[in-house]
């Protein structure tokens, strides 16, 4: 079953056509892998799902519910409620420097009243122990590592209960010795089927835990399939000679 679905999505910077016209579906426990070459509109297409980015036409719909539809936006208070569904992991981890490990975590769902402060606490501790960071509760963000931040970030990203986590490029700044803990802890969501979609250069990561990728290139889907297919056997030019550039 379809939770997300992305129909002739269109977004233009100026002149610059950046989506043309992108559609696909995600399934509820589905990990899709988005690859491509930088510039290929990745993180627009991902900003827009949760209204970073204002779209110029086409359907985005979460569980049946229209964020926007052909073009018209939901109602703010519908619209915040559709887009608190999603939750998103940048690749500058985006924490804020002055607060503790733990208020980062608090902080939004504080503001948006979304639990007493105590609870939210008992459930940001729960989180940072579940991405291995039960003992950094209380210090700042500068205390840690690139890997501890994203994994900082991700135990934020799920402070809401998302239905779908989003990752823009997660260890893309990260020093390659520190990718690995981050790429475990991703690993340990898709086994509790986490429905996430994952933009990545990680091939690796790509072919062992997604279960569907797809190749952007120029705003466009260029092709799409099981990890085995796409990443073995590209079927589209594009495809094969962005996978012989990468791999
Ligand atoms: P990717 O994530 O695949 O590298 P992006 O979505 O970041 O691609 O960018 C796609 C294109 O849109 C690029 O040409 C980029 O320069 C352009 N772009 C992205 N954001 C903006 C913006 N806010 N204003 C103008 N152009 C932008
Ligand atoms: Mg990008």
């Amino acid at each position: 079953m379809a939770i997300l679905e992305v129909t002739n999505l269109k977004k233009s910077f100026g002149p610059l056509e950046v989506l043309k016209q992108i559609s696909f579906d995600v399934n509820k426990n589905e990990v899709v892998a988005v690859i491509g070459p930088s510039g290929s509109g990745k993180s627009t297409m991902l900003r827009s799902l949760v209204h970073l980015e204002e779209i110029d036409g086409g359907s985005i719909a979460v569980d049946g519910q229209f964020i926007v539809q052909e073009g018209v936006y939901s109602k703010p208070q519908q619209l915040k409620q559709i887009t608190s569904k999603m939750g998103m992991v940048f690749q500058h981890f985006n924490l804020f420097p002055h607060l503790s490990v733990l208020d980062n975590l608090v902080l939004a769902p504080k503001l948006l009243k979304e639990g007493s402060t105590a609870d939210l606490r008992k459930r940001g501790v729960e989180l940072l122990a579940k991405v291995g960071l039960a003992d950094k509760a209380d210090v700042l963000p500068a205390k840690l590592s690139g890997g501890q931040k994203q994994r900082v970030a991700i135990a934020r990203a799920l402070m809401r209960n998302p239905d779908i986590l989003l990752f823009d490029e997660p260890t893309s700044a990260l020093d390659p010795e520190l990718t690995g803990e981050v790429l475990r802890v991703m690993k340990d969501l898709a086994q509790e089927h986490m429905t996430m979609i994952v933009v990545t250069h990680e091939m690796e990561f790509a072919r062992d835990v997604a279960d569907t990728v797809l190749f952007m290139d120029n705003g466009e889907i260029i092709e799409s399939g099981s990890p085995v297919d796409l990443l073995t056997n590209p079927k589209k030019e594009r495809t094969k000679a962005f996978l012989q550039r990468t791999m």
